[in-house]
């Protein structure tokens, strides 16, 4: 007989009853250490003070007004990202998801009002994951994620990853844009070469493309820079963000240059819940610690630290683990062994870790997590090793 609750995921049979910085508190008791923050998304830990005292304090004073007036902390997030970031301009939405859809939208948007109506296709990769709306789950490409849901939703084009040839040659007089994860999270986190990223931006300025950023994962702090592109130094046209950015309350965003975002004028797009009151006071709380001096150049401490330890167990272990790879506290461990047994093995050492694509483990843990933490998570890695080893 079906659950209640509709059966779309495969669950672990755990239920949490509070959190405490880095760590879970199962009903029964049992505390765990979250190295996958849901995942990406509770980057400055549970119940951090600052953010629950935003968060209350907006509780008490105003819930909800839409979007037909003005709303003071939507100004406000708007105008600390635009300074924070290429950007001129944002739209707030509830999701990833959709503020991935606001970015192909105004993509497209761009292109007709610019006097070319026939480009409205998109340029995606191979490994990519946008959502699963019917046009991100087209976008993503997935066999998975498409099966059964009718027809793709027309416009989209998939290219190997790291292959300029490909992505010049799949240009055609229909495209409007190219989006990219500067670091692919969910297919393997894969950090995106910075010279393929200028062989986008280069391809998207010769033919009249505009390039959309997903950040939706490795946007807000996780790679140690605000967003994980500046390590290239290439801009989009476009970004979006999403998981980190509310630290656990839905929110979403799409930002973009006046060039582009023009294209979405009153009326052409909206969201009744997006940029509320509420979602706007967290996400300018986590931008309040997010940029404290130092905070990030803490996250690039702490994953240069993380990441030698973890190279250690694994050069004990090359039966069990692989490699790791990453950006900043963005990290993947990929594994020999299936990585739902690892993630089972770590979870029964009371270290949570989410799985991605190519057998790769990944770890997301808080950005404010000490040495301590760090050696609490190596020394579960090193006990599944031995476990799981030959
Ligand atoms: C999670 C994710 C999304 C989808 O976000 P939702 O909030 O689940 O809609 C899109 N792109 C990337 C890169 C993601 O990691």
């Amino acid at each position: 007989m079906i659950t209640p609750v509709m059966p779309t995921y495969a669950r672990v049979d755990l239920v949490f009853a509070r959190g405490e910085g880095p760590y879970l508190i199962s009903e029964d008791g049992e505390r765990y250490l979250d190295f996958g923050c849901g995942i990406a998304v509770t980057s400055l830990g549970h119940a951090h003070p600052h953010l629950v005292a935003a968060l209350q304090d907006q509780a008490e004073r105003l819930w909800h007004t839409s979007n037909l007036y003005r709303i003071s902390g939507q100004e406000r997030l708007a105008e600390r990202l635009v300074a924070a970031s290429f950007a001129d301009s944002v739209f707030f939405a509830n999701s990833g998801g959709e503020a991935i859809e606001c970015a192909l939208k105004m993509a497209r948007r761009y292109q007709y009002l610019n006097g070319h109506p026939e480009r409205f296709r998109t340029i995606s990769f191979t490994g990519a994951f946008h959502g699963r709306t019917l046009a991100t789950i087209a976008a993503g490409g997935q066999a998975k994620h498409l099966e059964g849901f009718g027809p793709p939703v027309e416009g989209f084009d998939q290219v190997p990853l790291h292959d300029s040839n490909a992505l010049r040659a799949a240009i055609t007089g229909e495209t409007a844009a190219i989006i990219i994860e500067p670091v692919q999270g969910e297919g393997g986190i894969t950090p995106v070469d910075p010279q393929f990223l200028k062989a986008v931006r280069a391809a998207a300025d010769e033919f009249g493309l505009l390039v959309i950023y997903d950040e939706v994962q490795c946007g807000m702090g996780r790679t140690g820079k605000l967003f994980g592109h500046e390590w290239s130094g290439v801009a989009p046209d476009i970004m979006t963000i999403a998981k980190a950015l509310g630290g656990g309350i839905p929110i979403g965003a799409c930002l973009a240059t006046e060039k582009a975002a023009s294209a979405l004028t009153a009326g052409s797009h909206g969201s009744t819940f997006g940029g509320n009151p509420l979602s706007m006071a967290v996400g300018n709380a986590v931008l309040d610690v997010m940029q404290e001096e130092g905070f990030l150049e803490g996250v690039e401490r702490l994953a240069a630290r993380l990441n030698s330890e973890i190279e250690q167990v694994i050069a004990r272990h090359g039966d069990v683990f692989d490699h790791v790879r990453g950006l900043g506290l963005m990290m993947g461990i990929k594994s020999v062994a299936p990585v739902g047994d690892v993630i089972n093995a770590m979870r029964d050492h009371h270290v949570l870790a989410v799985p991605a694509g190519d057998n790769v483990m990944r770890f997301l843990p808080p950005l404010v997590i000490n040495d301590s933490h760090i050696a609490e998570a190596v020394a579960a890695l090193e006990a599944v090793g031995q476990e799981l080893g030959s």
